[in-house]
């Protein structure tokens, strides 16, 4: 579940780069291409995404990704752009590409929230605000939990990135009461200098809204929030997680924020504002819409998720 009160950054089209890669993925990988241009075409000219395939994609279906308590905000994301140096997650190499690095999963909320609303109402300072320490999320119509699904991914991706050699820590893996409240989430990639950190969300949005989408941090100066050394990679890190999770699963951005591109900019949110290291946020569906929900409840879906978002963490580490 996202929250609400993006920022509005401009889009930032690299069309010629693109226009080169379409070329390249066209020659190289035409079933990577195929998921890759219908991202391309639900993105308009937002610019695509998409690494070098490893991996061909499935045949794109017509649903498009989503998230959606942020859906007041529609802040034209950023193009996501394309690279050929991507290695896949899980791909059985065995080459540990990711050897010495850290990679932190922050599996958004926690299932025993709800038992523990004054603690979870809490306020902390995000530099620019203060925000509650962290919310129940979401759920699906029936009975889902976002806390459940989004432990469920982290632990599929744990074990893509681990057969990498990446050394991958949780924020929470179920083991806590409550929380950990958004700035101790942040904190913790912080402490682990990770390489890059994922929160792993999906969102709460109307029937009809579809789709998943990337939630880049904003320039922030302010408090406890200084994310000038991270914008850029962590856009960079971004663009690699939404272009992978298109190939990979075959779902097109979401159809109610980010301009069909599937990345979005925010400034209130106390997980990226008071991060030091590269970090995203992932709004994997929506919860509330049927046909999401359909994929969001199979455990084949989560899987090409889990390896969509593995992906992209690998191509952005492997440079
Ligand atoms: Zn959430």
């Amino acid at each position: 579940m996202s929250y609400v009160g993006p920022d509005f950054d401009p889009p930032q089209p690299r069309r010629g780069r693109r226009r080169v890669l379409t070329v390249g993925l066209a020659a190289l990988v035409p079933g990577a291409l195929l998921g890759w241009v219908m991202y391309e075409a639900v993105g308009g000219d937002g610019g695509g995404s998409g690494n070098a395939a490893v991996q061909p994609s499935q045949a794109p279906s017509d649903e498009t990704p989503t998230d959606s308590t942020t859906s007041d905000d529609k802040p034209p994301g950023p193009t996501p752009t394309t690279d050929s140096t991507s290695a896949p997650a899980g791909s059985g190499s065995g080459s540990g590409s990711l050897d010495g690095k850290v990679v932190v999963i922050d599996p958004g909320h926690n299932p025993n929230n709800f038992r523990h609303t004054s603690e979870i109402n809490r306020k902390v300072n995000i530099g620019t605000n203060w925000k509650e320490c962290d919310t129940t999320g979401t759920s699906t119509n029936d009975g889902y939990s976002e806390a459940e699904f989004t432990l469920d991914v982290a632990h599929r991706m744990r074990t893509l990135l681990e057969k990498q050699g990446a050394t991958v820590k949780f924020t929470q893996d179920g083991d806590r009461s409550w929380g950990p409240c958004v700035d101790e989430r942040a904190e913790i990639g912080n402490k682990a200098h990770a390489d890059a950190v994922v929160s792993i969300h999906a969102d709460g949005a109307g029937s009809g809204q579809r789709g998943f989408h990337v939630i880049l941090p904003g320039k922030v100066d302010e408090g406890a929030a200084n994310t000038g050394a991270i914008v850029a990679p962590s856009r960079a890190l971004g663009e690699r997680v939404a272009g992978s999770f298109v190939r990979v699963t075959g779902d097109a951005p979401s159809n109610y924020i980010g301009g069909g591109t599937g990345l979005v900019t925010r400034k209130d949110l106390g997980g990226l504002n008071l991060s030091t290291v590269p970090k995203v946020f992932i709004e994997c569906g929506n919860m509330r819409d049927s046909k999401d929900a359909a994929q969001l409840t199979s455990g084949a879906w989560r899987q090409k998720a889990a390896q969509g978002i593995s992906e992209g963490i690998v191509s952005f580490l492997v440079k």
